[in-house]
């Protein structure tokens, strides 16, 4: 596989666990680590579930490699130098500036995040803020972008059917433009 189908490869694995969240009602982003050719972590968003708002797909998947003594054999400064993250959406501001104080690899994201991306999108929290201590790292969006936009849509599209007072949204039409 060339790296370019490759990425999709990993993208498509990271659809898989947004599939999931969206599936148990939750803000649908997904994602996965990859080290060595091999998937480590695969997680998504639990926010709801949970009730904390820190629980994005990215953290949760830390939390694992972090928690494994197979996957973070000795303590290091940067225990995510050698993995790169596949991510469905940009990667937020919080979770933009734990992969950075991890030490990430690389990241590759679907869609970009325009309210809370740290990526660019907001905040170049991944490299053009400069930080005295933790390295930069490259992020690149595009991959899957129309999966990662659509499965956003087609759940708020539906979002608080189930609270008690519904609000109506029978005008409410899926788009399936992306532009
Ligand atoms: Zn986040």
């Amino acid at each position: 596989m060339d790296s370019d189908s490759q990425h999709l490869h990993w993208m498509q694995e990271a659809m898989a666990m947004a599939e999931e969240a969206l599936a148990a009602g939750e803000v649908p982003v997904g994602c996965v680590f990859v080290r060595d050719e091999k998937i480590i972590a695969q997680a998504r968003n639990r926010t709801n579930q949970l009730r904390n708002a820190t629980r994005h797909a990215e953290l949760e998947a830390i939390d694992e490699i972090l928690a494994d003594k197979t996957l973070t054999p000795t303590v290091t400064k940067y225990p995510l130098s050698t993995t790169t993250l596949y991510v469905t959406v940009e990667p937020c501001i919080m979770c933009a500036s734990a992969l950075r104080q991890l030490g990430i690899r690389e990241v590759y994201y679907g869609c970009g995040n325009d309210r809370f991306g740290g990526c660019g999108s907001v905040l170049g929290v991944n490299s053009s803020l400069k930080h005295p201590e933790h390295p930069e790292y490259k992020a690149t969006g595009g991959y899957r972008r129309e999966d990662a936009i659509m499965i956003l849509r087609r759940f708020y599209i539906t979002e608080n059917t189930n609270a008690p007072v519904p609000k109506l949204k029978t005008n409410r039409v899926l788009k399936t433009e992306i532009v």
